[in-house]
């Protein structure tokens, strides 16, 4: 906790007057375009990794980056935390991209793979269902790259598993269809620091370069949206 208090007092002494118009331009609104749903590992740092400032993303973090999925009339099957986030950045924010980063080393990852959840934990238990059929498709199909750790093989899949999840939402799958939205599987690898993209035509996760970038930074090009009805007129 000391490092917290003595941190504030540093980012104000330091950093604080780098930021202070930028705080002041996004006081009364913000226009993140990207929904950024990671894990809530404490090594997982999403405006660190992908270098962006306040205002840039707006973050949705829980325990194994899980989405539970909807039923036919855009409800969550689970707790609604993750499907208010998911309509708040689509219909308040306007957000273009989604992106699902899981990680390595990933905790939740190794309890579901062993069905195992620390004893008094029933929620933490209730919740990693929504990962079994990652653990599912991971048996039954086998990993993306054999190269990495059942954990992390397990990781990569359940990444490709919480984005169709998120497709179970009419709001994201009617606007991924009409080229509106965007959504992407990244994974985070810890030991390197490196971050992967799924390459959906190689099946895989690719580590992102310069040389990929481009290409992917083509993808995420989405149409121009529709104006809202009442500006048409
Ligand atoms: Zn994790």
């Amino acid at each position: 906790m000391e490092k917290l208090i003595r941190g504030i007092v540093d980012f104000r002494d330091r950093l604080l007057p780098q930021y202070v118009d930028r705080f002041k331009e996004l006081s009364n609104r913000q226009t993140p375009d990207t929904l950024f749903i990671s894990c809530s590992d404490s090594r997982v740092v999403p405006d660190l990794l992908v270098s962006t400032d306040p205002g840039d993303l707006f973050v949705m973090r829980n325990v194994g980056n899980l989405v539970p999925p909807a039923t036919v009339t855009g409800d969550s099957t689970g707790d609604v935390s993750e499907a208010s986030a998911i309509e708040y950045a689509i219909l308040v924010l306007g957000v273009s991209s989604i992106i699902v980063c899981g990680h390595s080393e990933c905790g939740a990852m190794k309890a579901a793979l062993t069905s195992s959840t620390p004893n008094e934990a029933p929620n933490l238990e209730k919740w990693l269902h929504h990962a079994t059929s990652a653990v599912f498709r991971l048996d039954q199909e086998g990993p993306l790259d054999k190269r990495w750790e059942p954990h992390n093989q397990l990781s990569q899949l359940n990444v490709l598993v919480q984005l169709e999840h998120l497709n179970t939402y009419p709001i994201v799958a009617d606007r991924v269809k009409e080229g509106t939205l965007r959504i992407f599987g990244w994974w985070f690898e810890i030991s390197t620091g490196e971050m992967f993209a799924y390459n959906k035509g190689r099946r895989r996760f690719e580590v992102i370069t310069d040389k990929s970038a481009e290409r992917i930074i083509s993808q995420m090009k989405t149409k121009p949206k529709s104006l809202p009805k009442s500006e048409n007129h």
